[in-house]
């Protein structure tokens, strides 16, 4: 009988220093093994080499001991040479390179910093287009914005990622940029509608800062306020800023998330048809995912019929769910409102 070889029989055959031609010709080859012989033969082929497996590099160990803006400096140098540093490193520069692919950043616009100890972190270097971000460019900044390490000089732009990371300690990466439509949104000063896509839910909670001049001291203490509620911010007139408690991949993809959320949701409104949203339900069942995540959310509290609220720009949609009555309002109780108008009738007798 033929011998079956699967995709894991071919890479097992490969690890263990055997070669493609040691399969029998009458063996039975499954479909997901032939991919693998093609994908081993191509890589091969390109590279010149033998056929060798490519088994997914260990990510480098993080530091035995935490470090912190006073560990002495040969320390701080030794682990910003680090194998584990220069990982997070390239991380940078990769989701730079998507920033700059996608047009989220325009000029040397766009930053990014990762919490790398108790109070330092490592940075985007300033006047460096995000799309040709190298290694070498970071830098080690501790949390009050002083550089420790690095041969450019730091973004402009820091004191917000570090007041964010001060005040949210769960907060291990920051990304900021300037998608279009999402920017939209922040130069209305509003944030979008919610209710209508799984995803943005999911993975967005959006706050709006007010505006202030990029890199003070002031629009870092905006942002980092909302930072208990929201995990993507809107600064007005400016941009977004996302963190997250995993990794700096994480954080860029929030931007992807708001960024086509934003683009759908324009779309749509222009469609001249009513747009449907969830019920409050189905808010609830997403709310719960969200939860389990560990991202941070406002609506967790809420009933399901305050879930979709009627937010400020809402072209053509009506909540499916409506509004609760302010409870503490005239209106909300008859007694309470008869008792409003007896007062205010004795007032006025009183001023006559
Ligand atoms: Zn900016």
């Amino acid at each position: 009988m033929s011998k079956v070889i699967t995709a894991r029989d071919v890479e097992e055959l490969i690890r263990s220093g055997g070669s493609l031609s040691s399969i029998p010709n009458d063996a039975i080859i499954t479909p997901s093994a032939r991919d693998t012989i093609r994908e081993l033969e191509n890589k091969a082929a390109s590279t010149g080499g033998p056929v060798a497996a490519s088994a997914p590099a260990a990510k480098p160990a993080a530091p035995g001991r935490p470090l912190n803006s006073k560990s002495p400096k040969a320390e701080l140098e030794a682990f910003f040479d680090s194998a584990y540093a220069q990982d997070l490193k390239e991380q940078i520069c990769q989701m730079g390179q998507r920033l700059w692919t996608r047009a989220y950043v325009d000029g040397n616009g766009g930053n990014m910093a990762i919490r790398v100890g108790e109070d330092i972190a490592i940075c985007t270097p300033t006047l460096v287009s995000k799309g040709s971000l190298k290694p070498e460019d970071m830098c080690l900044v501790d949390f009050e914005g002083n550089q420790l390490l690095g041969t450019r000089k730091r973004t402009s732009e820091i004191l917000m990622h570090l007041q964010m990371m001060k005040r949210q300690p769960k907060a291990v990466a920051t990304c900021h940029c300037h998608p279009p439509y999402a920017t939209a949104f922040a130069v209305a000063g509003i944030a979008p509608p919610t209710c209508m896509l799984p995803e943005y839910e999911v993975f967005c909670a959006v706050g709006v800062a007010p505006y202030r001049t990029p890199g003070s001291p002031e629009m870092g203490k905006l942002v980092a306020d909302l930072t208990d509620q929201y995990n993507t911010i809107l600064m007005a007139n400016h941009g977004v800023v996302t963190w997250s408690h995993n990794n700096l991949e994480e954080a860029y993809w929030r931007m992807e998330i708001i960024e086509a959320y934003c683009r759908t949701i324009v779309v749509a409104g222009q469609l001249g048809k009513p747009i449907n949203t969830f019920t409050g339900p189905q808010m609830k069942e997403l709310l719960n995912i969200k939860q389990s995540l560990g991202f941070v959310d406002p609506r967790y509290g809420m009933k399901e019929c305050e879930l979709c609220d009627s937010g400020d720009w809402r072209p053509g949609v009506s909540c499916a769910v409506p509004a609760p009555q302010a409870a503490t309002g005239p209106g909300a109780d008859p007694e309470a409102e008869k008792l409003v108008q007896a007062i205010t009738d004795q007032i006025l007798a009183q001023g006559r």
